[in-house]
């Protein structure tokens, strides 16, 4: 388990960041998917010069004869409807998680073509990392919105290396809540593993990703699902993901790795209970950037997703995330520049914010071993039990 990132080098990893002022129009108004944690990201990540080590590429909006490779017609033609119509209510849409706003269609469409964008950029480069954080909308299913994710740009990523020639593509999702869209979209598809590890579905949104939920005909074995109790923090999240993971990754033998890099698993998120710190999500992006160098060539797409600690979570662990894929880490010890902090202050911003890039903890998770008795270390071992032997690997081996 790497902790911080050992893969950083004088130069760095080459890297794009897909990113526009456009996307933040993926507003749904008074609502916890607020683009103001995209503008506050890039702005922290400016500030601390994270953005002179990639290149940064404006994204371009998908076309609908590629996003029909994720979604029907009539649902394409319903958000179309919706873009122009404030009272439309259908397919998932108009409803509390997803309000209709005018220009929806443009805006969904734009973070999809961003996602595709930086797949291609992936696949067409050696040891080649992308970036961007508006996408990872991992709800949206083929005919319908949901949990804030009107179009799935993770889908249309994926689909986009499948057609490039990637044979096998691994997606692993680290968001609190479980990867429904992208898992539906897969389920039967033997060329994408889907690794979602999420709180608990008993207890949160959207209600599935049972260890049990393993794929089905040939793509037996490529959905793994792990499920955490809430309350669980830094080591036992990074104890769960070194259990799992990385044995599963290298087994399957991707040619790219995509990741969804959701950091609603923080202690203070308004939505999910896990108790993850900054420090945590850290050491989690570091675990996934290094797995890609050693899994999948270093090809590695990673996405943004759900974040509800709009000023002191998102900012910071996304600014972690971009400065990881650029092979740069930032230290935790590093200050958050005044200029961020006083222009919040401008904007009238009155509570509390970070001081420093990380919240002063450093993740020391034990190995898993077979046999504990703790909830999480039971739903290790149902995940292990359900898919490992599936991969060909023991579930009671823990070099597996
Ligand atoms: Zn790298
Ligand atoms: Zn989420």
């Amino acid at each position: 388990m790497v902790m911080g990132s050992d893969l950083a080098t004088a130069e760095g990893c080459d890297a794009t960041l897909v990113w526009g002022r456009n996307y933040l129009h993926y507003d749904f108004g008074e609502h916890p998917m607020t683009p103001i944690r995209l503008d506050l990201t890039v702005s922290l990540a400016t500030e601390l010069g994270v953005l002179d080590h990639l290149e940064v590429v404006e994204p371009v909006a998908a076309g609908e004869e590629r996003l029909l490779s994720v979604h029907s017609a009539e649902y394409l033609d319903a958000v179309r409807r919706a873009s122009k119509d404030p009272g439309y209510h259908g397919y998932g849409l108009g409803s509390d998680d997803n309000p209709v706003f005018a220009g929806m269609y443009d805006a969904a469409a734009l973070i999809a073509g961003g996602s595709a964008q930086a797949a291609l950029s992936v696949w067409q480069g050696t040891n080649k990392h992308a970036v961007n954080i508006a996408g990872g909308l991992h709800h949206a299913m083929r005919n319908s919105a949901a949990g804030f994710c009107i179009l799935n740009d993770v889908v249309l990523a994926i689909r986009t290396l499948l057609d490039a020639g990637a044979q096998r593509v691994a997606y692993v999702d680290i968001d609190v809540h479980h990867g429904d869209g992208v898992q539906a979209a897969f389920y039967d598809d033997p060329r994408v593993l889907t690794i979602s590890m999420h709180q608990d579905p008993r207890t949160l949104y959207p209600g599935t990703g049972m260890p049990t939920e393993v794929g089905k005909g040939a793509a037996e074995g490529t959905s793994i699902n792990l499920s955490l109790p809430p309350a669980t923090s830094d080591d036992g999240w990074l104890r769960a993901f070194s259990a799992v993971v990385p044995g599963a990754v290298h087994a399957f033998r991707p040619d790219v790795l995509v990741t969804q890099c959701g950091c609603d698993t923080h202690h203070e998120d308004p939505l999910a209970d896990l108790a993850l710190t900054v420090d945590g999500q850290r050491a989690a992006y570091a675990s996934l950037h290094q797995l890609a160098h050693s899994a999948a060539q270093g090809k590695w797409l990673a996405l943004g997703g759900g974040g509800y600690g709009v000023l002191r979570c998102v900012p910071r662990t996304w600014t972690h995330l971009i400065a990881e894929v650029s092979g740069r880490s930032i230290d935790p010890a590093t200050e958050v520049p005044h200029r961020w902090i006083s222009d919040l202050r401008a904007r009238g911003v009155r509570a509390e914010l970070p001081t420093a890039m990380g919240e002063g903890r450093q993740p020391d998770p034990t190995p898993w071993v077979p046999g504990g008795d703790s909830w999480l270390d039971r739903s290790i071992w149902a995940t292990r039990n359900a898919s490992y032997p599936l991969l060909g690997l023991d579930p009671a081996d823990p070099r597996d």
